[in-house]
């Protein structure tokens, strides 16, 4: 059988120890698949935009919040999409320039607001509230940070509810279709020439294309009215979000870039005609594809007929999965005690994770080759949103994460992108500065 570039690198994560009974558990991202995935999100794009046409693709930090794979992302000509302080300055570790960093949460404080337009951000705006503050804090300190409002097209939810961000009631943007939202939408720009943005996410995994592509043709639409209305090109940015869907059931990339670029240049053909700078915020699309969480099993036993290997990846890694098993299965790749993968006739079992709490499964009922005590698994597709998003549970430690690259003749060399938490780090993290704090309390 032939290996793959993922199979070679987890037979040497094992061979290397970056799994080992002291670390039962580790990410591995394949850095040759993540400048792929890079790469063809600029060629997607070049090849539908015309030509000048100004294009940031903002990586969406939450997928992936580790410092290394932003600069990687960074230096293949990508910025950083972020929606808190935290990933502002993971962004801003991994050199990631002002001029190709966003900010979107929906919940930033004034501090934030002051800091991001004193860096010269960009930032999106929410809501009326948050427009307010932000002509309160411009009036005060002029700014050179490009901004824009977010608007919520209504266009309706994908098959996932919880990453719907276009529903009627969406807790995110402004909500055009509400009585006289779109009026008070054109009136706020009128009356705010430095507002030159319009921005949009409509969903993330779950959505389908033409939905996607219908609510950016919403935001299009929006922008050309709002020109209009204006007498001049006010609006020159377009953001429109991130959210391709993610292939969780093969190893085939798909919906590709290109498809998405297609299907927009057909449904909204003026967005690349070069009228409009473009901003997208892909974040799951770039990077699950390109990772896989490894971990030993370290039982296997039976209960009520069933077997269940008891492995050491669970809702810490991912939390998803286990929590909301229908909306997120991910495969498992069956591997033996050296990391080759493991052969035998399929067999039913479950998957479970180290959690202390019975749904602690991250697959369930799974035929594959019957797992031992010794043997790992590998939770595939795993790069973004699993591994770099930790769930404290149980007080598990944050895995190790290793970037990897496999070399033609199968060699695997690796780099580490987060060394595994320690036991000091969590107890610290845990509040051990102030062990005998409510001593005092009485
Ligand atoms: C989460 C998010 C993204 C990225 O979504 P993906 O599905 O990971 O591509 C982009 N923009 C905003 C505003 C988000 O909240």
């Amino acid at each position: 059988m032939t290996l793959t570039d993922r199979d070679h690198a987890v037979q040497a994560a094992v061979a290397q120890g970056l799994i080992s009974p002291a670390e039962p558990v580790a990410g591995l991202l394949d850095i040759a698949g993540i400048r792929r995935s890079a790469a063809g999100l600029h060629a997607a794009f070049e090849e539908f935009a015309a030509p000048g046409t100004p294009v940031l693709h903002a990586f969406a930090v939450k997928a992936a919040s580790l410092v290394p794979v932003l600069r990687l992302l960074s230096q293949v000509g990508l910025g950083c999409e972020v929606a808190s302080p935290g990933e502002l300055a993971l962004a801003r570790a991994a050199g990631v320039p002002i001029a190709r960093t966003v900010l979107d949460s929906p919940a930033k404080t004034p501090a934030e607001l002051r800091e991001a337009l004193a860096l010269g951000i960009a930032v999106n705006a929410d809501n009326p509230e948050e427009l307010a503050r932000i002509d309160g804090l411009i009036a005060s300190a002029p700014t050179t940070a490009p901004i824009g409002l977010r608007v919520n097209p209504q266009i309706g939810g994908g098959t996932i509810g919880a990453m719907s961000t276009a529903t009627d009631t969406s807790k995110f943007g402004v909500a055009l279709r509400d009585e006289g939202a779109r009026e008070w939408v054109v009136q706020s720009y009128l009356a705010r020439p430095w507002l030159t943005r319009l921005h949009a996410h409509v969903g993330s995994q779950g959505m389908p294309l033409e939905l996607m592509a219908e609510g950016v043709r919403a935001l299009f639409t929006l922008a050309e009215e709002i020109n209009e209305k204006a007498g001049r090109d006010q609006i020159t940015t377009l953001d429109i979000g991130g959210g391709l869907p993610v292939n969780f059931s093969s190893d085939d990339t798909t919906p590709t870039y290109r498809a998405y670029a297609a299907l927009l240049s057909e449904m909204v053909p003026g967005l690349f005609s070069g009228r409009y700078g473009l901003v997208t915020e892909f974040g799951r699309s770039l990077l699950a594809k390109h990772g896989a969480i490894v971990a030993r099993v370290e039982y296997a036993k039976s209960a009520g007929g069933r077997p269940i290997a008891v492995t050491h990846a669970g809702a810490q890694v991912a939390t998803r999965t286990v929590f909301v098993p229908d909306a997120w299965p991910i495969r498992v790749a069956a591997y033996d005690a050296e990391g080759r993968p493991k052969s035998g006739a399929p067999v039913a079992q479950d998957i479970a994770g180290p959690c202390c709490f019975a749904g602690d499964l991250v697959a369930e009922n799974r035929p594959l080759p019957l797992l031992e005590a010794g043997d790992h698994t590998a939770l595939l597709d795993t790069g973004a949103y699993y591994f770099s998003t930790h769930f404290a549970y149980n007080s598990l430690p944050r895995p190790g994460i290793y970037g990897y690259r496999t070399d033609p003749d199968g060699t695997v060399r690796f780099a580490t992108i987060r060394t595994p938490q320690t036991l000091e780090e969590l107890t610290e993290e845990s509040g051990a500065a102030h062990t005998a704090a409510l001593d005092a309390l009485g």
